[in-house]
């Protein structure tokens, strides 16, 4: 007996997948994830913004039925990407494009790697329509937890996480009972200024925010990682997947970013998940659950870890993780003008229109400026990112640097 199916899963029956943000960060590694078990794996769809050249590539190598693509222009300019001898393809166009690519009836899995708020309808949508859904795209739970994880118990498709602290606790909590968890602890490793004094932030430059320690992931993803609004925006993330009330889900700063997080228990026990920092294998698990599937990917080695250093947040040198704990104690749509202010302060200081230190500031601007609306809608979360962009984009706010 192989592997495969003493874990229970048939190689003769691939998963059907779709894969939404194809071509960034988490895309392309889900996509290496796919090169090691092509007989587990039917790509059906594939999508991305404007990468149409890397998409076209991707198109010609998994071959899937449907593309989608984020606007007219894209469409055009990736069908001219596409050489003659490329097969058949629809291609799929804007939003609702993204959405009826979530929702084909010959996909089983979605891969949520979409970044940002353009994740939460296409992930609602496929959770609606009974998918499986690996989720990576965290500002769909930031924004919509609510809805998405009504529409789970509402009978439909299934959650797995896929960021590393939130697979590291799921993978805790297997065979655990709700009952007897007593806390979450996410790690972080606390971005590349962790050590850097508070009074040199005003000077971070653009290049100094991307330059991660330990992980290799996309720009907004990155920049959230040195704000820490990445930490904040993962206790969100924590409380829908896991129903785990605000105060007991804590924060703690471990540089090396082995332990990817860790759960206690009732009793005192605590369980931690360790590994190399290589977001392969959360996507991995994510697509191959409940089995475990066999891979050559890094492994630890004992030699060289010398030690594991904890630490707690400094919430003044690191506002964005307070504002993220704020807003989601304030709930209805407060962590949406949270998420939504974040986007968009993020985006004008990569343009270099901002300084490091007005995110946090344009941040608690709009949470203060706003007003919060309990139990919103889908429409009434739309209306608030909306506003709360609209405010960051068009407010003269004072540049750092
Ligand atoms: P990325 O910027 O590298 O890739 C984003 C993908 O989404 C690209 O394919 C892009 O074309 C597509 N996209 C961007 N904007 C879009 C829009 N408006 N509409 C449709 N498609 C759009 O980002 P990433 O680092 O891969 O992160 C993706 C998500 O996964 C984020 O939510 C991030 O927080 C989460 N995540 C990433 C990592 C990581 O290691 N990169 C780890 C944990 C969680
Ligand atoms: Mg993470």
């Amino acid at each position: 007996m192989d592997a495969v199916s003493q874990n229970g899963t048939s190689a003769s029956e691939p998963r059907r997948l779709a894969l939404l943000g194809a071509t960034g960060s988490i895309g392309t590694q889900t996509l290496e994830v796919v090169r090691l078990f092509p007989d587990r794996f039917d790509v059906r769809v594939l999508t991305c913004r404007q990468n149409v050249e890397r998409l076209a590539a991707q198109v010609q190598e998994f071959r899937p039925e449907c593309v989608a693509v984020g606007s007219a222009e894209s469409a055009e300019a990736f069908k001219k990407a596409l050489p003659a001898d490329a097969p058949d393809v629809r291609v799929l166009v804007g939003t609702e494009g993204l959405c009826e690519a979530a929702t084909r009836s010959d996909v089983d899995v979605v891969l949520g790697a979409v970044v940002g708020f353009a994740g939460l309808r296409p992930i609602l949508g496929a959770v609606r329509a009974g998918k499986q859904v690996a989720l990576a795209n965290k500002e769909t739970l930031v924004v919509g937890g609510a809805l998405v994880t009504q529409a789970v118990a509402d009978g439909g498709g299934q959650l797995l996480p896929v960021d590393s602290e939130h697979s590291a606790i799921f993978q805790c909590l297997a065979g655990e009972s709700e009952r007897a968890v007593e806390e979450l602890v996410l790690t972080a490793s606390g971005g590349p200024f962790w050590d850097r004094p508070a009074d040199t932030f005003g000077d971070i430059t653009v290049e100094e925010a991307l330059d991660h320690p330990n992980w290799s992931m996309g720009a907004k993803i990155t920049v959230d990682s040195a704000t820490m609004m990445n930490k904040g925006l993962e206790v969100i993330e924590a409380k829908w997947l896991f129903d785990v009330p605000v105060d007991r889900i804590q924060v703690l700063v471990h540089p090396q970013s082995i332990v990817h997080s860790m759960v206690s228990f009732a009793d005192g026990a605590v369980k931690a998940q360790l590994g190399v920092p290589d977001m392969k294998v959360p996507i991995q698990y994510a697509l191959s659950y409940p089995s475990r599937w066999p891979a050559s990917h890094e492994r630890l080695d004992w030699d060289e870890l010398s030690r594991l250093d904890f630490e707690r947040p400094d919430l003044e040198k690191f506002p964005c993780l307070r504002l993220a704990y704020d807003a989601l104690e304030a709930g209805g749509t407060a962590p949406a003008l949270l998420n939504a202010a974040n986007e968009a302060a993020v985006g004008r200081f990569l343009e270099g229109q901002l300084g490091f230190l007005d995110i946090p500031r344009a941040v608690e601007r709009v949470l203060e400026q706003l007003p919060v609306q309990a139990s919103p809608t889908l429409d009434d979360l739309v209306a608030a990112d909306t506003e709360a962009r609209r405010r960051v984009e068009e407010l003269p706010l004072p540049t750092s640097n």
